[in-house]
């Protein structure tokens, strides 16, 4: 929004919110998206601005199929019970949507299909034949998210199809080592059926992102991306754009593609159709124009909040659909970065992964979260870390002890002493008098409230935040040089008494009109305390006029007591996952199938703002790697371990990390084991030692030959490896159990 000159009249804005997917409950990390776009929303309507701000639920997909089908429910009531637990805490963090729908509906049922007739007749769809993994038992194609195996380089077992969490690495689920279903156990065939391209190689939409993106379209008055997301759109560009695969095969939870029996669209193709949707639903209840809002040359705005890892999907797929299917494209697209606690990553382990439930029954106020999300955030795409103890100590600061507090030192006096009646401060000439002796004057508040306006349009809430504040300490330095509790005790002190009084509410007031995006709740409390009507933007110009009567005064906010950050901490350590969540993927992670966007770009969301959808595996404290799943005693007895003698090592010609070890385990023959710890052994020095190595494990060709085994060794975060020895007297050959 950046030098956006004023137009005249009111400006019609549409906001958007990211979908939450239908699977798992709200938390911290998902609301900093909804709390910051609600801010916004909430400070253009007061501006006096039409703006309109829907969301919907995420419904359709695998996970949600297969998630109902192990609750012995339909798809249908799965999404029913989650749209109710999403919109209770949506309410609970006063996320004031004017529609939530769900994408489920018959609208975004038309307008899905109506986009893709659009985008065929346009000639930007194909078929093509694409092979994939095959759950012979489930009858049902796989995604990557639902296929595990051997990771083919670091041999880890119970990897999922697209990376593995031992070593990083990515990989395309036919490379998995003895694949698996993760839905029956079955081996997966692989077998080929047809599906759905929208072609983003299209010329067309390289020229039409191109300037797009460059805000060079004639339609554009402001560039549509950050920095950063133009950066990442460059990157895109310059790899190529790949064709998008928008296309399942039944059976599967959506739309049934027109014309193509058995075929249903990606949940990812419906998913930004739902803003529409959700909409249409809107425009039909309150009689607002939809196609004023979306025909290709409208005059109004259009914005999308999102979290950094669908950019892909928000800034290439989504504008093309729009622009092909001839609609507008959106004003801008707003990213944000991921949450992190205490410096962290969201952990179910530590108790950081919390939901918004749980905050809310610890009796949290919710507008403390508000607050200390707008204190932090600053329209980048930086990640926004929750210290829970700076939380702690900066709203019982600010939103206490700063702000607060100045109603709650004048309001009894006005109360007990004038009848609730202010004094007239401008027949007295008070803000003058007193302002220029103490930082206060009208001139500098009229300034700091355009510079104010001008951060929050900007969503640098953090800024506006830090000049409020400033303005709330001159209040109080205010006060505290007056002290109306002494001027009480004096005679003929009341007059002074009553404009001190009157001038700090007035401050106070002023102060509730510039955080009233952020603290609906307490705006309205206090609005009924100063027995105003709905305060808006406009109201920083005026104040309110003499003998007008206060209501009396009550505690407004309390402190947040450490102890119910504990107890929350503590409820979701409890509230841990079963063990069975570890294998609901989400759609986020379908979403990398058949996605030709860098991989980092979409999978790098876990336990982040957007990406660590409910049901996601946890992270693990970084000291210590997770403990693998429990395995049965059969299942070790697998492992052939045996006691090896190292007869020579050597190292290998062009290998960085290899040793060239020659093992005797008592056989006939000696093995061959190529192990990765040069970095950590001179090999004159390991020879004649004892060691202990895997003898069943199924040879390896390598660059340098064939390896026969592994030997072990232990390793952790810091650097340093160490093979294992065992004790004095053990043989070559013999097994260890
Ligand atoms: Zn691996």
């Amino acid at each position: 929004m950046t030098n956006r000159k004023k137009p005249v009249g009111p400006r019609k804005i549409l906001v958007t919110s990211a979908l939450p997917y239908a699977n798992g409950s709200i938390h911290l990390g998902h609301l900093v998206e909804y709390i910051q776009t609600d801010i916004w929303v909430r400070f253009q309507k007061m501006q006096g601005n039409e703006c309109h701000y829907v969301c919907a639920d995420d419904t359709h997909g695998t996970p949600i199929m297969l998630r109902a089908e192990s609750e012995g429910i339909t798809p249908e009531q799965l999404i029913d019970r989650v749209w109710h637990e999403h919109k209770a805490d949506f309410d609970g963090f006063h996320v004031a949507f004017d529609h939530y729908g769900s994408t489920n509906s018959s609208e975004t049922r038309e307008y899905a299909q109506s986009i893709y007739r659009k985008l065929k007749a346009a000639n930007f769809i194909e078929v093509r034949s694409v092979e994939q993994f095959y759950d012979p038992v489930k009858e049902m194609f796989l995604p990557d998210r639902f296929i595990k195996g051997e990771c083919p380089k670091c041999h880890a077992r119970d990897q999922y199809g697209d990376n593995c969490e031992a070593c990083g690495t990515t990989y395309a689920p036919t490379e998995l080592i003895n694949p698996y279903s993760a839905v029956s156990g079955a081996q997966p065939e692989r077998r080929s059926s047809d599906h759905y391209f929208f072609k983003l190689s299209d010329p067309r939409c390289h020229e039409f992102l191109n300037a797009w993106t460059q805000g060079k379209l004639g339609t554009q008055s402001v560039a549509p991306l950050q920095a950063e997301a133009a950066n990442k759109m460059r990157e895109w560009f310059e790899s190529g754009l790949s064709d998008w695969d928008i296309s399942r095969d039944a059976p599967y939870f959506g739309f049934e593609i027109p014309d193509a029996p058995g075929k249903y669209f990606y949940v990812w193709l419906d998913a930004p159709v739902g803003y529409m949707g959700s909409f249409k639903k809107l425009c039909d209840t309150k009689n607002i124009d939809f196609d004023e809002f979306w025909k290709a040359d409208s005059t109004t705005e259009l914005y999308h909040f999102i979290g950094k890892d669908i950019l892909y999907f928000h800034a290439l797929f989504w504008p093309a659909m729009l622009k092909f299917s001839g609609q507008r494209a959106p004003t801008q697209i707003f990213a944000h970065g991921f949450l992190t606690v205490n410096g962290e990553k969201m952990s179910k382990s530590r108790g950081t992964f919390i939901t918004a439930d749980s905050y809310l029954k610890q009796g949290l106020n919710p507008e403390y979260l508000r607050y200390y999300y707008a204190a932090k955030l600053n329209g980048t795409m930086e990640d926004l870390d929750l210290s829970l103890e700076d939380f702690v100590a900066r709203v019982n600061s600010d939103l206490v002890g700063k702000y607060v507090n100045i109603a709650s030192r004048c309001a009894g006096f006005i109360n007990k002493r004038f009848d609730g009646k202010l004094a007239d401060l401008v027949a007295n000439n008070v803000p003058a008098l007193l302002g220029q002796k103490y930082g206060y004057s009208c001139v500098e508040a009229e300034k700091a409230a355009t510079l104010i306006a001008d951060a929050f349009e900007k969503r640098d809430f953090s800024k506006a935040l830090r000049e409020i504040m400033a303005f709330a300490d001159s209040a109080n330095q205010f006060v505290d040089q007056y002290k109306p509790w002494a001027m009480a005790k004096e005679v003929g002190k009341e007059d002074e008494l009553q404009q001190v009084c009157t001038l700090a509410l007035n401050m106070f007031r002023w102060l509730t009109i510039l955080l009233k995006p952020v603290l609906p709740e307490l705006a309205k409390n206090v609005e009924i305390f100063l027995n105003v009507p709905p305060l808006t933007w406009e109201d920083v110009h005026t104040s309110l006029p003499a003998d007008h009567r206060i209501n009396e005064y009550k505690h407004l906010m309390t402190r947040i007591d450490t102890k119910q950050i504990d107890a929350m901490i503590e409820a979701n350590k409890q509230t841990l996952a079963p063990a069975a969540d570890s294998h609901s993927p989400t759609r986020h992670a379908e979403a990398q199938q058949h996605t030709p966007s860098p991989q980092s770009s979409l999978a790098s969301g876990e336990s982040s703002a957007r990406g660590a959808k409910p049901g996601e595996r946890e992270e693990q404290p970084s000291t210590l790697a997770p403990i693998a799943e429990t395995i049965s005693i059969d299942e070790f007895s697998k492992i052939d371990l045996r006691v090896a003698k190292i007869v020579n090592a050597e190292h290998v010609e062009g290998a960085e990390k290899l040793l060239k070890l020659t093992l005797d385990i008592g056989e006939a023959q000696t093995r061959t084991v190529f192990a990765g710890i040069k970095s950590a052994y001179d090999p004159e020095k390991l020879k004649g030692r004892m060691t202990v190595m895997v003898a069943n494990l199924a040879p390896r060709k390598m660059k340098f030959g064939l390896s026969e085994g592994m030997v072990l060794a232990a390793s952790g975060t810091e650097p340093g490896l160490f093979i294992l020895s065992p004790d004095d007297g053990a043989q070559p050959g013999m097994r260890i159990k």
